[in-house]
């Protein structure tokens, strides 16, 4: 079969300390990669993720980069509308280059198509903690839920247009990817202890778990009702339901008995919704704030440069509980990048769940639009999970290949990228 493209992330501090023209030299050699990207907006995250020590990196063992700082140029003009404003890195040895320019023209000497990516979080979300909490996602309690903006706080809506639109206009990338966190979906209530087996997918208790999530704020509150949603219903109905939520995680003796039996039922959350119409409406609102979210960044970065490509990143195992509905943004995304990284944890399900994302994203989106499956190149993957995993998904019809990520990389796993489209049959044609 044929795909499109092999991507590949570096981060600025892998450029500053290997040079960019080794990272991307080695990523052609051993893995057929031809589309490399900088994560420019990077979260609080020790680095490599999944191994204690860098494999590849000759001057440190490790990195903790600083929170949501942006490694490269953007026009202050285009953050004029909103009082958040983008915060670079502080950082001695990362201060004196353009980190993005860097990669770009690495790039382009070697002809390669090369983009950029705004990571998880976008602002600095400690800051944003300890001073802004008005900017952040609220719980029905009214609690600020850390790390998560809400996108219908308009400095916030109108910061993520400005990052994405200047990040394009002032570099000459094909395309912008992101997986930026979307609506807290919450947290998973666990089945009852009295369940001898448990359901490994747990759906009804994903769906609960979302009562967690959020958002609940003031912004949220104004679009739903303009809207026409009955927001105080949806919001007295849905702290009632939260509750019996909260009874399974937290032990209310009040309501764990209603929990149990809940949890314990083989109810189906498709049942559960047609009980609990406020759950989901809300769920609803969601879904359609995100698509608005999707149409208002896409609109942005097309209108400074038409040609370039916005790319989701997506991370969520249901992303219907974010509030992304793959079928309704399909007119706001050009690509998908399915970051599943079963191959760093054994691949127990034998891929199962990363056919069925891409599958879900496939017919989300439909077939005229790139699907890239993402895949672990790092610990504990091992050569031959990368060669199955290749083999499984040259048969889902994708586009093209992405690798997680090449700071945590060792030769070996670069080279079974090559191996494994040799032994699956997969060839690399951009025509
Ligand atoms: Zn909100």
């Amino acid at each position: 079969m044929f795909i499109k493209e092999v991507a590949a992330s570096l981060y600025p501090w892998d450029l500053a300390d290997q040079t960019a023209e080794v990272c991307v030299d080695n990523l052609v050699e051993h893995s057929n990669v031809n589309s490399v990207y900088l994560v420019g907006v990077m979260h609080e995250e020790k680095r490599p993720l999944t191994s204690l020590f860098y494999t590849l990196n000759p001057v440190r063992k490790y990195y903790l980069p600083e929170n949501s700082r942006v490694y490269y140029h953007v026009d202050g003009e285009d953050f004029a509308n909103t009082k958040m404003k983008p915060a670079f890195t502080e950082r001695e040895f990362l201060k004196q280059k353009d980190w993005l320019d860097d990669l770009i023209r690495v790039a382009r000497k070697r002809g390669l198509k090369v983009g950029v990516e705004v990571s998880h979080t976008f602002y600095d979300t400690a800051k944003a903690a300890g001073e802004q909490p008005e900017l952040l996602q609220k719980d029905v309690h009214g609690n600020a839920i850390p790390m998560f903006f809400c996108s219908n706080n308009p400095d916030v809506r109108e910061y993520m247009k400005a990052l994405f639109l200047s990040s394009v206009k002032c570099h000459d990338v094909d395309f912008i990817q992101t997986c930026m966190m979307l609506f807290n979906e919450g947290k998973p209530v666990a089945q009852p202890w009295f369940l001898k087996e448990k359901d490994p997918q747990n759906r009804l208790g994903h769906l609960l778990g979302t009562l967690k999530g959020g958002c609940f704020c003031e912004h949220c509150g104004a679009k739903a009702r303009k809207m026409g949603y009955d927001w105080d219903k949806i919001k007295a109905d849905l702290t009632k339901l939260a509750d019996t939520a909260e009874a399974v995680l937290h032990g209310n003796i009040g309501q764990v008995m209603e929990a149990h039996l809940l949890l314990g039922s083989n109810l189906t959350d498709a049942g559960f919704l047609l009980e609990n119409p406020s759950l989901y409406q809300w769920l609803e609102f969601r879904m359609r704030c995100v698509t608005e979210l999707f149409s208002d960044i896409y609109g942005a970065v097309k209108a400074v440069k038409p040609e370039v490509e916005f790319r989701y990143n997506n991370y969520l195992t249901y992303p219907e509980y974010a509030g992304l509905d793959f079928k309704a943004v399909r007119d706001y995304v050009d690509s998908v990048r399915d970051s599943d990284y079963s191959e760093q944890t054994g691949a127990k399900d034998d891929f199962r769940y990363k056919q069925n994302t891409l599958l879900k994203i496939r017919r989300g989106i439909g077939c005229e639009k790139p699907v890239l499956a993402a895949f672990a190149c790092r610990p504990n993957a091992t050569p031959e999970l990368i060669r199955e995993s290749l083999k499984i998904v040259s048969t889902l019809g994708i586009d093209g290949l992405s690798l997680g990520h090449y700071d945590g990389a060792t030769f070996e796993l670069l080279d079974a990228v090559k191996e494994g489209m040799k032994n699956a049959g997969m060839e690399v044609c951009t025509k």
